[in-house]
């Protein structure tokens, strides 16, 4: 779509701040792939350097219509060849692996070698160590867990509930406290969540997601990040998320800052039961109003139109833009609820204690192979098994996981305190945030979208400010602040709250 950039330019009005920092006024970079053309020209204002003290806000001009600046990443070369390296053999093998331990249902046998939840976990535990070796040692590994009683529920015998934890540290000192968790749970059940020793073997429940946390873990551990990635393999899911309620307490308990937490339950299967294949699309969950969020600011979210912007969704946002830039023959569906009807899963204990969870689904379940015992009736067969999955499809939705991990891990933190300017009525977004403090911080980019729109649509470059004002009116557009580095990483966005100071 055509833009007059002439015009654009005698439109823009710079406000200079105190001393000697001039923002430069230039053409709009767009978000594009850095080995693709600009797709648009607009009024953009760069500051060269961070400015030293309270800066005035920097006019930002947008024309009303015709900067369709499609907000595209650059690649990041490294993580192309990443998302690569995600191999499917690998990937079956785990899953045909933890399916041959029969069950794993949470109270099952802890002693054989072959069968039951200790076997199984103890073959994680292995998986995670010989990655750790490969990693020079990078990833460190661990067992954590507690001891469940009875509970008048899904368990009913004394239990260890036992989590095994892989955790690649970060390595740039402002981010390494930053951590991104990829989830999945390797406990499963029969029929009855109850039964602990008929066979369960849970191949697309959820071993297809504890294959791709282990590739997961096998690719990234040999790579740098600045943020913390953690790989991690629950127990208990089926008996009331036991396993991630757990982790999810201590991290809290500890405050741990767990930037995002991505759960992968049910990724194998790409033919329903009404016989619908896809191939091609993931489901994403997230929740649009935050479990953990108080009343008063779910009043004040109600009243400014903020249901569509939790945390978590600005993360299925950015795993949806992941996909996008890594995976392109590959689509992500973002869902705006938290999890499926009469379902649950691992990222709950994480959204109610305040942290983004979403999870990761198959576009069409089939549940005659899921929580089954294994068996034919009537000539339908029964049976979480595993020749009935699309390993390629499972590699598809790791190799999401994997960009969007990467590119989160990689990038600054989303900018912190972002407010929108709300002390007198005008046609105007005036925003501000803090400074981020990573040292290859780059700037700041302002996106923006419909207020009915799904996913962002529109994207600038502030410069390195923090503060800014666009021409567009706040009443009708949803607005968003990015974290960029020198390498063009962005962070997820930041939804600004009205503030009137
Ligand atoms: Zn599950």
């Amino acid at each position: 779509m055509g833009t007059d950039v002439q015009g654009l330019k005698s439109l823009a009005k710079i406000v200079r701040p105190p001393g000697g920092e001039q923002p430069v006024a230039g053409p709009c970079r767009t978000n594009s792939d850095s080995a693709g053309p600009s797709v648009v020209k607009c009024g953009e204002n760069r500051m060269m350097k961070r400015s030293p003290c309270v800066t005035p806000f920097v006019l930002v001009v947008v024309p009303l219509t015709g900067c369709a600046s499609t907000p595209r990443w650059p690649v990041d070369l490294e993580i192309k060849s990443m998302v690569r390296e995600v191999n499917v053999a690998r990937i079956e093998a785990d899953v045909r692996t933890l399916t041959g331990f029969g069950t794993r249902n949470t109270m099952s046998d802890t002693a054989s070698d072959t069968r039951g939840i200790g076997a199984a976990r103890r073959w994680i535990h292995d998986q995670f160590q010989h990655i750790a070796h490969e990693s020079c040692g990078r990833l460190i590994v661990e067992l954590d867990g507690y001891t469940q009683e009875p509970d008048g529920n899904r368990i009913v015998k004394t239990t260890e509930i036992v989590n095994v934890v892989a955790t690649l540290p970060g390595r740039q000192p402002e981010s390494a406290d930053r951590v991104y968790i990829v989830s999945a749970h390797y406990d499963s059940m029969a029929s009855d969540p109850k039964d602990y020793t008929s066979d369960a073997p849970g191949a697309d429940d959820d071993a297809s997601g504890v294959a791709c946390v282990l590739e997961l873990a096998r690719v990234m551990s040999r790579y740098e990040f600045d943020a913390t990635v953690v790989f991690m393999a629950v127990a208990g899911e089926e008996q009331g998320l036991l396993g991630s309620k757990y982790a999810a307490q201590k991290s809290k308990d500890a405050g741990v800052h767990v930037a995002a937490m991505l759960t992968n339950d049910i990724i194998g299967n790409s033919l329903s039961a009404d016989g619908v294949r896809d191939r091609r699309r993931v489901r994403v969950f997230s929740e649009g109003v935050p479990l953990s969020e108080s009343p008063d600011d779910w009043e004040l979210r109600q009243k400014i139109g903020g249901e569509n912007d939790s945390p978590a969704r600005q993360i299925a946002r950015h795993i949806d833009t992941a996909c996008d830039a890594y995976v392109p023959d590959f689509d992500v569906v973002m869902i705006a609820r938290g999890d499926r009807f009469l379902r649950g899963g691992d990222h709950k204990p994480y959204s109610l204690m305040g942290y983004p969870g979403v999870r990761f689904t198959e576009m069409n379940e089939d549940y005659r192979h899921q929580h089954q015992n294994v068996r034919t009736e009537e000539g339908v067969f029964f049976g979480d098994v595993p020749d009935r999955l699309d390993y390629p499809y499972i590699a598809n939705v790791t190799r999401v996981n994997l960009a969007a991990l990467a590119s989160l891990a990689r990038a600054p933190a989303r900018p912190r305190h972002a407010l929108v300017m709300t002390d007198r009525l005008d046609h105007h977004t005036a925003l501000q945030w803090n400074a981020n403090a990573e040292p290859d911080l780059a700037g700041y980019e302002i996106v923006w979208r419909e207020t009915t729109a799904a996913q962002w649509q529109h994207a600038v470059s502030a410069g390195n400010v923090t503060r800014c004002k666009m021409t567009l009116s706040k009443d009708n557009f949803i607005f968003g602040v990015r974290a960029v580095d020198e390498q063009g990483h962005r962070s997820e966005a930041a939804y600004p709250w009205p503030s009137k100071n």
